[in-house]
């Protein structure tokens, strides 16, 4: 196997997030000798210092600390020429992905994005990812080197092992001259946190919730705080269908906490949890697409002849949601 680089940005404290130490699973498991690259203000390099890497090299300073392409990619690209490695794991993060691609440019090299498996297949490298909204699944490989590749998070158990010490070597960098000073984030969302991923239940709201029920009337105030209610005690992450998320986007007075960060389907996202709950929901996007990586799927739905409930949840529950989510709540409560 080729010489690897792992390449992180470490936390505020030089520690590594769950996606990182992913990458570095991963990037352990393709048997190859394995340099460690850190990015960041500091760094704590005896977090990892037992994984059995060869060595550990760090571009580190204030001017790292910050999310932004200019000093990323200068970091990247400066620890990528010090390694000398064929291939380069590194996590699917926002950060990595707005600056990585750039960097491959410069080293002459390809990058791939979205990445949810590296094998070695016929003695080489070879990656698996989605295409076509998570439709179809390919492995390919490339001949080109360096070889970037961006690993999705949640697709390998994070290394885990025994801390030690380690020697970091510091790979001096310049800051570029930046202009971009990240002051703060301000969240999207209108209400509460409401996208968990590391949340074992993915709670999945459909337009049913906003639609006419039984007695003629819609009943918005009383889903949105059932909704809300559960998301609270169960601390499940909230995923909407998209007529439910257009509806919010277009300022009706409904579920305003959801918007279209909260899709799941072809056109939306397709998130990684052990369960799914699905309410009021009946398109072929998110049942066929937005679940698919969900390992156990319920529904709950009115219409027994819901085709995509039926066709695609594990179990599905011929109910009303409103009494449901109710009787969860106040069983969590
Ligand atoms: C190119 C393209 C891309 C698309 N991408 C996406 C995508 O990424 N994600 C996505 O979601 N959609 C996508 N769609 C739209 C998709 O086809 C559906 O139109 C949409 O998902 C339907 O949303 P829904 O199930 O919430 O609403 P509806 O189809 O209106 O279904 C509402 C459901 O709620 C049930 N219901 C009502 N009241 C209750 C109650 N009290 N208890 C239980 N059940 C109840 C009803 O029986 C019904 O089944 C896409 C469409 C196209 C053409």
């Amino acid at each position: 196997m080729e010489p690897i680089l792992v390449l992180a940005h470490t936390e505020a404290d030089g520690s590594l997030a769950k996606p990182a130490l992913e990458a570095l699973a991963a990037a352990l498991s393709l048997g190859g000798p394995v340099t460690v690259g850190l990015v960041g203000a500091t760094v704590d390099a005896s977090a990892i210092g037992g994984c059995g890497a060869a060595r550990f090299l760090a571009v580190t300073g204030d001017a790292f600390a910050q999310p932004r392409y200019s000093t990323d990619a200068a970091a990247a690209e400066a620890l990528c020429r010090a390694a000398g490695a064929a291939v380069i794991v590194a996590p699917q993060t926002s950060r990595w992905a707005r600056a990585l691609s750039g960097v491959a440019l410069r080293l002459g090299g390809r990058v791939d994005t979205h990445a949810t498996a590296i094998a070695i297949r016929n003695s080489v490298p070879s990656v698996t990812r989605w295409f076509y909204r998570q439709r179809m699944e390919g492995t390919l490989t490339r001949s080109q080197r360096p070889w970037i590749i961006l690993l999705d998070a949640g697709v390998v158990a994070p290394w885990s092992g025994e801390r030690a010490a380690v020697e970091v070597q510091a790979i001096p960098v310049d800051p570029p001259p930046t202009r971009t000073n990240v002051l703060g984030i301000e969240a999207t969302q209108a209400g509460g946190q409401t996208i968990r991923p590391d949340a074992k239940l993915l709670f999945v709201a459909g337009a049913g919730w906003t639609k006419k029920q039984g007695d003629g009337t819609v009943h918005g105030a009383e889903a949105e705080e059932l909704i809300l209610g559960f998301l609270r005690t169960s601390q499940a992450s909230l995923g909407g269908s998209k007529s439910l998320v257009d509806l919010s986007g277009e300022g009706q007075p409904v579920l305003g906490f959801m918007t279209h960060l909260n899709q799941i389907g072809q056109t939306g996202s397709t998130p990684r949890h052990p369960k799914g709950l699905s309410t009021c929901c009946h398109g072929e996007e998110p049942h066929a697409v937005g679940w698919r990586f969900i390992g156990e799927r319920r529904a709950v739905n009115l219409d027994p002849n819901c085709g995509w409930a039926r066709g695609k949840a594990d179990v599905l529950y011929i109910a009303d949601a409103f009494a449901v989510v109710r009787e969860l709540n106040r069983l969590l409560g």
